[in-house]
């Protein structure tokens, strides 16, 4: 490929709403360009790499023997209605009508109509079991669509579906899933971890994520470095009892000064345990003393961390405490602060201020952290100053770094991740909704057993550069790169000796069936090094008149600090 031919649009600068590095970079990249909320044109640089990432599952998943087909984007509200979901899946699930008035959804996922299928088509045990999959478009009305594509609206998954006869046979075809998605995120080069996980909307008794570890991943992953235990700390109250902590003391209650009590002080006196994911902290009450401090018998305290996320917003409930301090839960402060249910952001929290004056929520900021906030809610802990900076996050699940690990091999570690892929194991609950049933060999029906299984496709972009990226920009693993080698001919519009050469180190290692890239464009050294940085091309290879005297050209890999010497007759063999 020649850069004249291809497209490249790098810029400068990020947009501003870009709040993680990986939106930032592909944004400059010029990899995806937005259209609306959560809406993105992937863009001719951006879609090489989904391509590249959807070749690998295509390839694991048909090696794994499920088979490929593709089930429409639109589906009829009827299939929903079956299985409950047309209701139960809420305001993230797209609808939309037809001319005649009829609903439709736009798929979240498929497993009404894969389940549709197989009821029809999946008659006997002999055509058990079967691993249906595809790689197409998704829609989900996020409530908050951030970070690019990684939390996008429109986005690309890869789904399956298996079928099987009985339990036992299900189980097989969910650990052979879990072995190609190992396979699957091995190649890709990224560093992941599978952890045992909730079951949510999906539903189902047994559910595996696999997380890329990244700081700025919205997941918290508990795990024991001695062992095989990791699980999504969602889990952790449920596999993990947590170790009782201390009661606040008298003397931490009196610690609580208006104005000048930390957000340590608070977390300390209602015995939580405060950490870096806890960004900010609100408190605020109904009831005001004359000074315009809380008073009275019930605050509300809301503990949100990472940037206010309602499913973010952690409410705990903590009885008898002194004082008459209490957490409320979700619903009640929804209620009472006439949020629309479910919703509590930085947005949300301003409503509020109607119902409690103004100066209520800068008295409870004072109380918290002694500063006074315009928004309504304290960025947080001054971390150095109420806190010591803690090297992992840990989460408000009462959880701590190193608790036991339920298992008893060792103790817990925490950090953080970004779901990537998620296998759940059905049993029959779309089969028994939808009623689909199989001839057994004693030729009575049976119910399906099912497994289904995810891959953010278009979120493995986003989370691959939070893995990998340095202050130049992106560092794609090869496997996913959107060129392998980027050849930077040095004066190609000016020198026939280099056009030539660059000319035939590109046809040869095209010819060898590496994804390279010649940058044709006659742009200055610095501008071009530049930008294939910024895009993360693994491998660079630079060619001057003044090396090709010497016989040389110079190699650089995307994570070498100096580009290094190679005779131009071994280049291609050097990059390979
Ligand atoms: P999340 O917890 O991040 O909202 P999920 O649990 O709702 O994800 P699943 O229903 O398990 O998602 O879907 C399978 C996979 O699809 C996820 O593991 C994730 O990689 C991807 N995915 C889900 N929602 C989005 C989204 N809004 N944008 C991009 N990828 C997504
Ligand atoms: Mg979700
Ligand atoms: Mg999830
Ligand atoms: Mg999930």
């Amino acid at each position: 490929m020649k850069a004249s031919q291809f497209f490249i649009a790098t810029l400068k600068e990020a947009p501003a709403d870009a709040e993680v590095i990986s939106h930032k970079l592909m944004m400059r990249a010029g990899m995806i360009k937005r259209l609306g909320a959560g809406i993105y044109n992937y863009m001719p640089m951006g879609l090489r790499v989904i391509r590249k990432v959807e070749g690998i599952i295509r390839e694991e998943m048909n090696r794994a023997g499920a088979v490929e087909l593709l089930m429409p984007v639109v589906q009829p509200a009827e299939l929903w209605q079956e299985t409950g979901r047309f209701d139960k899946m809420g305001p993230e699930m797209m609808r939309v009508k037809d001319r005649h008035d009829r609903d439709f959804i736009i798929q979240p996922t498929s497993e009404e109509v894969v389940t549709d299928i197989a009821r029809q088509e999946l008659r006997s045990y002999k055509q058990l079991p079967k691993n249906f999959y595809h790689i197409q478009t998704k829609f989900r009305d996020e409530r908050r669509p951030r970070f690019g594509i990684m939390r996008g609206r429109e986005f690309t998954m890869k789904d399956a579906y298996s079928f099987d006869r009985s339990p036992e046979a299900a189980a097989k075809s969910y650990e052979t899933m879990f072995a190609a998605y190992k396979r699957i995120f091995d190649r890709f080069g990224l560093q992941y971890r599978a952890v045992a996980a909730d079951t949510g909307a999906i539903g189902g008794d047994l559910s595996h994520e696999f997380q890329v570890i990244a700081q700025t991943g919205e997941d918290a992953i508990i795990y024991c470095p001695t062992s095989d235990y990791a699980a999504n700390i969602e889990l952790a109250e449920a596999v993990a009892p947590a170790t009782p902590r201390a009661e606040p003391t008298a003397e931490m209650v009196k610690t609580l000064t208006p104005g000048k009590s930390t957000c340590a002080d608070v977390a300390a006196f209602l015995g939580l345990p405060l950490t870096k994911s806890l960004k900010s902290l609100v408190l605020a009450t109904d009831t005001l003393d004359e000074q315009g401090n809380p008073a009275g018998s019930t605050v509300w305290l809301l503990l949100l961390r990472g940037d206010h996320e309602m499913n973010e917003v952690k409410v705990g409930k903590v009885e008898g405490l002194k004082a008459g301090f209490r957490f409320a839960t979700l619903a009640e402060i929804d209620e009472h602060f006439g949020c629309k249910p479910g919703y509590l952001g930085p947005v949300g929290l301003k409503k509020p201020v109607k119902i409690i004056a103004d100066r209520t929520v800068a008295a409870m900021s004072d109380f918290c952290c002694g500063a006074n906030e315009a928004d309504y809610h304290l960025t947080g802990v001054n971390w150095g100053r109420d806190l010591p900076e803690p090297d992992l996050v840990a989460d408000l699940r009462n959880v701590v770094e190193g608790d036991p690990s339920p298992d008893g091999q060792g103790v817990l570690a925490i950090e953080r991740g970004i779901e990537v892929g998620h296998v759940f194991y059905l049993g029959t609950k779309y089969s028994k909704a939808m009623n689909a049933t199989f001839l057994d060999e004693t030729g009575k029906p049976a119910l399906m057993e099912m497994g289904c299984y995810g891959i953010g496709v278009t979120r493995i972009l986003g989370a691959a550069i939070e893995q990998s990226h340095d202050a130049r920009g992106i560092i794609w693993p090869d496997a996913i790169a959107p060129f392998t080698v980027a050849i930077c001919p040095i004066g190609y519009d000016r020198s026939a000796e280099v056009k030539a050469a660059a000319d035939a180190l590109h046809d040869e290692l095209l010819a060898a069936g590496v994804d390279v890239m010649l940058d044709d464009r006659g742009e200055r050294p610095g501008a071009m090094f530049a930008d294939w940085e910024l895009i993360g091309v693994p491998h660079r290879v630079v060619l001057s008149d003044r090396g090709l005297k010497e016989g040389q050209v110079e190699y650089q890999g995307r994570r070498d600090e100096a580009a290094t010497k190679v005779a131009a007759a071994e280049v291609a063999a050097f990059v390979k």
